[in-house]
């Protein structure tokens, strides 16, 4: 890779992080996402922004910090002159961070004062008013996120809740300032920084204002927040002549090899979309008791697919209803099960990458986790978007690999066979 990065990111997540790169793929930005801090010398073609992807949003805050620091390292080292630390658009967090104590931590890194936080991204229907994160029309702490079983989110005021996360005093850009635009913003955490503040929530409310909290955010070298900021990055670089016409050229003509579907979703639109893709794919649903009771199960259903895999695409499903699920954590305890069936499904993977194939969609968050470390992919090149949130990515290096990586509740009733139609 020659040129400098425009942007480097830092994700907390990895789902989050392919969600992060679609946003600035399709904002014009050439995107590579990495799994984790990449080795010092992976060869990248030449792109304007990569997105390294940790899991590092519910782990201990110092292991949160020292891996964002060493991917922010990384970057920096790639010339990247801005990073967005990219968190969740629900500003996932407890009050023992983990944004505070890395916001703090990058921060003193980049020598930086103050820097400009928002997770809004009206798109989706995140949007912050005074400090506020609404989630549609519910404050934060109204909305389903107050029940989250890892970190339930009980104060929408996010200059609070940052506050008691960080180590210094948390400001407020409101809608007024971002209304002025971005000289005014700027103006704004200058002030801010001046008086001591080493973060600004800032409001938002339409993309209009993502795009001002881009331009001024881009005169730091620090920013936090979710796609929504990473839009009104992009956007900014983009007007000043960084990234290319058509970014999603990046990955290129197709793979060869034959194309198999894994589902480990449980989630309501995973289960609508197994059901329609019987329709045009033989499907294999998997008895998870027996998954996890019979070693055997797993080499079954890798010989099940190998026999259709000539033929076309095939699907293999853990999935299960909300009533199964329930009670075969009863049995075998909900994290447990959990991970045994991902561990199987990455085994599956394996299996089928072994047999010959080169295309893999795979369904659920911590399903696609688990199988791409497992296949030990390192970086992907960000392609066409499937749905909303969803990029096909394909793999870097000599012998490449189309995936589509699908957080449980993304995508309509056809997303497998859309997927399929755009990984040809
Ligand atoms: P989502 O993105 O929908 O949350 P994930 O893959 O993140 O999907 O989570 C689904 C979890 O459910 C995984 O841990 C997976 O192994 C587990 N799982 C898959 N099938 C079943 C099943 N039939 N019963 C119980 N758990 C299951």
């Amino acid at each position: 890779m020659s040129a400098a990065l425009a942007l480097g990111a830092v994700a907390d997540d990895y789902t989050g992080a392919s969600d992060l790169a679609n946003t600035l793929t399709k904002a014009g930005l050439r995107t590579v996402q990495t799994i984790g801090v990449p080795a010092d010398d992976l060869a990248l073609p030449e792109v304007d922004a990569v997105v390294v992807a940790l899991k590092s949003r519910s782990i201990p805050a110092a292991e949160a910090v020292a891996k964002s620091r060493a991917a922010e390292g990384w970057l920096r080292g790639r010339g990247a002159a801005h990073i967005l630390f990219k968190i969740c658009s629900t500003f996932d967090s407890t009050e023992a961070g983990n944004i505070g104590p890395v916001l703090d931590a990058l921060r003193a890194d980049a020598g930086e004062a103050v820097a400009l936080v928002t997770p809004a991204f009206p798109e989706t229907g995140r949007t912050v008013y005074q400090g506020h994160l609404f989630v549609g029309a519910q404050p934060l702490n109204e909305s389903p996120l107050k029940d989250h079983p890892l970190n339930p989110m009980r104060d929408a005021n996010l200059v609070r809740v940052l506050a008691r996360q960080s180590g210094s005093p948390v400001g407020l850009v409101d809608t007024a300032t971002v209304a002025g635009g971005a000289d005014a913003v700027a103006a704004r955490l200058d002030a801010l920084a001046e008086s001591g503040h080493g973060a600004a929530i800032a409001d938002a409310i339409v993309e209009a204002d993502l795009e001002t909290l881009g331009a001024a955010a881009l005169r730091r070298r620090l920013s936090v927040g979710a796609s929504g900021l990473g839009l009104g990055l992009a956007r900014a670089l983009v007007a000043a002549g960084r990234g290319a016409a058509r970014a999603d050229a990046l990955p290129g003509a197709g793979v060869g090899g034959h194309t198999a579907c894994l589902a480990g979703s449980c989630s309501q639109a995973t289960l609508g979309q197994i059901e329609a893709a019987e329709a045009v794919m033989p499907v294999l649903r998997l008895d998870p008791e027996r998954i996890l009771s019979d070693r055997t199960a797993i080499g079954a259903a890798i010989e099940w697919a190998a026999a259709r895999l000539g033929d076309g695409p095939v699907l293999l499903a853990t999935s299960g209803t909300p009533e199964a699920v329930r009670a075969l954590q009863a049995r075998h305890g909900g994290a447990e099960a959990g991970h045994a069936i991902e561990a199987a499904n990455a085994a599956i993977a394996a299996g089928l990458v072994a047999r010959g194939v080169r295309r893999l969609v795979v369904a659920g968050g911590e399903t696609s986790g688990a199988v791409v470390d497992h296949l030990g992919l390192r970086a992907f090149l960000v392609g066409p978007e499937i749905a909303a949130g969803v990029p096909v990515l394909r793999t870097a290096g000599s012998e490449p690999m189309l995936l589509a990586l699908k957080s449980g509740n993304f995508g309509g009733r056809d997303f497998f066979a859309r997927a399929l139609d755009l990984m040809r």
